[in-house]
């Protein structure tokens, strides 16, 4: 859904990657072309304002960081700010203290409402709910059939009036439908109600009755992302008709641009709770805003990766370090320093997990071995002081001697010195080629 977006995104950040520092210029154009593309993209006008004003802000107030370059402060500020626009935390459903807690679904026609209710009433047994829905769609010929059949494909019950009792008063069946799971203990009732094809006041009245009737825990908003920006425009007229308490975005895995489903938080003022990508029942999930701004920027989870480094590494360190390399003046010493400190950021495959594009890598990084770091530390634990701040005087006596002392093979600390000039010697090259 997000993919040019987050392609342009990208592009516009790479761009920075390598300025030592950020001048108010280097600022400026990249707000620009950030909100081209987020216009580009559909978000509405005055969330983009917000958006690029915050992250100027921020930017030219420039937080430092020890652990950033310039660059990653304003890919870190970016990604906060669309968090921000996102809703911040992940909202969880409101469930009333007294059993049942009532869900309204409203929206449009063919905006994903009765699809989502089974979606949702799926999830919520698996959470341990024992669910009940209730068929309030009594304007489409097949509303009622359709709820029937995911409620059943879920196992959920489904609540309906009996064919020439009630049908035509969505209102009396809400209200017997909550009788009903309150008799037969249901702790959750989701309500799908009728929508139309384009916003009426007929559609808004009888929403505004079925709520009044059912006084609902939630009202979620179900809107299909793809619809560009009149998603804005019904977002703010069901807000004004029927008023709701969570968004739930559906079709996210639709090739539209999407932009509009990015301002209907900021514009209404009211939580994404859910997603919908797909049209099968499992295509449904929970709405974490960082998460949806990580994709966003196709980022992997590369900002927990940032904060981790933050809390771990000792910046002066990690400099010294960094400043040896191109002097090829890195001892064993420094290589297990860091290596400490990179461990203790948590398993390497999880590190690397949160990298862009480690998807791929997924079965390389299943058979990652933690225990040859363990020999490693273990290795270079067992040499002196002289030995791992100046390796060329390692011998064979020396050898045998570490060897035997942290429990390895003598061809393991072969291994290790010879890789480790190895290194070293590539190291000094590359800091040469760009002028370390
Ligand atoms: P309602 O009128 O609001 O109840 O909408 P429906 O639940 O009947 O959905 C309208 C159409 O959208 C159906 O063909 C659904 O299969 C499809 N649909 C619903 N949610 C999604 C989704 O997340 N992704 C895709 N691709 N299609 C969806």
């Amino acid at each position: 859904m997000f993919d040019t977006l987050s392609d342009r995104l990208s592009s516009v950040l790479a761009n920075l990657r390598g300025k030592g520092r950020l001048s108010d210029t280097d600022i400026d154009s990249t707000c620009r072309e950030i909100r081209i593309a987020l216009l580009e993209a559909d978000v509405a006008l005055p969330v983009v304002r917000t958006f690029i004003a915050g992250i100027k802000e921020r930017a030219k107030g420039a937080e430092v960081s020890g652990a950033l370059n310039p660059a990653q402060q304003v890919v870190k500020i970016v990604n906060e700010e669309l968090i921000g626009i996102l809703g911040g935390e992940t909202r969880r459903l409101n469930l009333a203290k007294t059993p049942p807690t009532v869900i309204m679904l409203a929206g449009l026609q063919g905006a994903g409402k009765t699809t989502l209710a089974g979606k949702l009433s799926g999830w919520l047994k698996k959470q341990g709910h024992t669910p009940m829905l209730v068929a309030c769609d009594l304007q489409r010929p097949n509303a009622v059939t359709q709820l029937q059949v995911v409620g059943e494909r879920v196992s959920v019950p489904v609540f309906a009036p009996e064919p020439g009792n009630g049908v035509g008063d969505p209102v009396a069946v809400a209200k017997a439908a909550i009788e009903e799971a309150k008799r037969a203990q249901h702790d959750v009732v989701v309500v799908d109600t009728a929508g139309r094809l384009g916003i009426d006041e007929e559609l808004m009245r009888q929403a505004a009755d079925i709520r009044d009737a059912v006084r609902p825990d939630e009202v979620l908003f179900v809107v299909d992302a793809m619809i560009g920006q009149d998603a804005v425009t019904t977002a703010e007229a069901f807000r004004d008709g029927v008023g709701f308490t969570g968004v739930v975005l559906t079709k996210l895995d639709g090739d539209a641009r999407g932009g509009a489903a990015l301002s209907v938080r900021e514009v209404t003022g009211q939580p994404i709770l859910f997603a919908s990508n797909g049209e099968k029942l499992e295509d449904f999930d929970v709405f974490h805003p960082d998460r949806m701004a990580s994709r966003i920027l196709g980022m992997g989870d590369l900002l927990t990766l940032i904060e981790q480094a933050e809390q771990h590494f000792d910046q002066e360190k990690a400099q010294q370090t960094a400043a040896k390399l191109g002097t090829g003046e890195l001892t064993l010493e420094d290589f297990l320093e860091q290596m400490l400190a990179v461990r203790k950021m948590g398993p390497i495959a999880n590190l690397i997990g949160m990298l862009p594009g480690a998807g791929q890598m997924k079965d390389q990084l299943a058979n990652f071995d933690e225990k040859r770091l363990d020999r490693l530390q273990a290795i270079i634990r067992g040499m002196t002081p002289a030995e791992r701040a100046d390796p060329k005087i390692i011998n064979g006596s020396r050898r045998l001697r570490i060897a035997n002392g942290s429990g390895v093979a003598v061809s393991e600390v072969n291994d290790l010195v010879t890789k480790f000039f190895d290194a070293r010697k590539m190291m000094k090259q590359m800091a040469g080629r760009f002028g370390l």
